[in-house]
């Protein structure tokens, strides 16, 4: 009985020792620096670095010349950082360095006076610690929004709302397509139809692949006085012959059924995979000013236009959903403009993969989608029957010379 005792006392020190050499092992394996991404957005250039574990770091300016600095305890650097653009208008080098044992230091050379907004991310979707380092510009003076005229007539504003972008891919294809790159596609060549629109204007809530927050996209729609905005997506499901588009507005009383409460909770999870400081991810709960009455008109209008836009998108390809269905979805939560969300199709189909890709089938979608917004907006008497242009050019036609 003593000997047995003995005998496990005996293996708890050795085990004990084990781990006490163990510990400082485990504690010199340092963190990786796996990859480092760049984004260059109007007002600020992100880089994101991919971390394998939680790290403690300290970011700084130094002036003169301008740069930032990011010290990272126990990490390792195993990627290039050379990635960035060449013409980012912010970012000139990147360098790194040993400042003392144990501390790796990054210095970004900046071309102008930056402030600088930092954060580590926690792993999600497949995605490693991600420490995010915002080189934010200066706000340049206030632009003021050119309102073209036409006539007396204040032009019809469009915001254009392209899905998804940096850090955030969305969905993604069996050919590896990425949702952000077709709805940016399909935003540009909307806006390129609008804006060929007498009397229209177009307003993207980005121009490239960077992320913007979905709080933020709202509010470029509202400063831009938008008359409505279409926030553009293509979806993605396990199986893979699904096809068709789908028509979503905000509701008051929570999502139709399931499916849209699902997509409403994916594509709200945009923020915190493309990079929103924690914390700052917006609730759709929180921030709902769901109940006056500017609200209800928009929501009513928002649920025209869905139907315009199905009607006119199931005249080019197929139709997922008949009617529009209804979520809390973020995007959509500006009181004051009729807002909708548009699943172009699935891009989990090869097929439709394939013909998203295409410059052809862009440009029907963002056909169609210029043909639902006009009729909408004659329907609710802001735009002529006929613009003044077309009639007048119908009018050169039909008579003879
Ligand atoms: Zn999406």
């Amino acid at each position: 009985m003593m000997k047995r005792v003995v005998l496990i006392q005996a293996q708890l020190l050795l085990l004990f020792s084990l781990l006490l050499v163990m510990m400082p092992v485990a504690q010199a394996v340092n963190a990786v620096i796996k990859d480092a991404r760049f984004w260059t957005a109007p007002d600020h250039t992100r880089a994101v670095l991919d971390i394998s574990s939680i790290v403690d770091y300290r970011a700084f300016r130094l002036h003169g010349p301008e740069r930032v600095v990011v010290d990272i305890k126990g990490a390792v650097l195993k990627t290039r950082l050379d990635t960035f653009a060449k013409d980012d208008p912010v970012l000139a080098a990147v360098r790194y360095g040993k400042p003392k044992p144990g501390t790796l230091r990054l210095v970004m050379d900046v071309r102008e006076k930056v402030q600088i907004r930092t954060f580590l991310l926690k792993p999600m979707q497949g995605k490693p610690y991600r420490l995010v380092i915002d080189l934010m510009r200066a706000e340049k003076k206030t632009k003021k929004v050119l309102t073209k005229r036409v006539g007396s007539r204040k032009s019809i504003v469009i915001a254009i709302d392209a899905g998804h972008g940096g850090e955030d891919p969305g969905a993604s294809g069996p050919n590896r397509i990425r949702e952000k790159n077709i709805t940016l596609a399909v935003a540009k060549q909307f806006a390129r139809a609008i804006n060929a629109t007498p009397g229209m204007r177009a307003v993207l809530t980005r121009h490239g692949d960077y992320f913007v927050a979905l709080k933020k996209r709202v509010r470029l729609a509202r400063k831009a006085k938008a008359d409505l905005l279409i926030s553009i997506h293509a979806d993605a499901v396990k199986q893979r012959n699904v096809s068709g588009a789908s028509v979503y507005t905000l509701s008051e009383k929570g999502a139709s059924d399931r499916v849209a409460a699902l997509l409403a909770h994916k594509e709200n999870s945009s923020d915190a995979v493309g990079g929103v400081m924690p914390g700052e991810v917006a609730d759709p709960l929180v921030n709902r000013i769901l109940a006056d009455l500017i609200k209800r008109d928009s929501l009513n209008s928002a649920e025209m236009l869905a139907e315009q836009i199905l009607k006119k998108l199931g005249k080019i390809g197929p139709i997922k959903y008949a009617v529009p269905k209804h979520a809390r979805f973020v995007v959509l939560t500006a009181a004051e403009i009729p807002s909708v969300l548009v699943e172009l199709d699935y891009i989990s189909n090869p097929k439709r993969e394939r013909l998203l890709r295409t410059n052809k089938h862009q440009k029907r979608l963002a056909t169609a989608l210029l043909d639902a917004s006009r009729t909408f907006l004659r329907q609710q008497g802001r735009l002529p029957r006929a613009t003044a242009e077309n009639s007048a050019a119908k009018q050169t036609a039909q008579r003879p010379s």
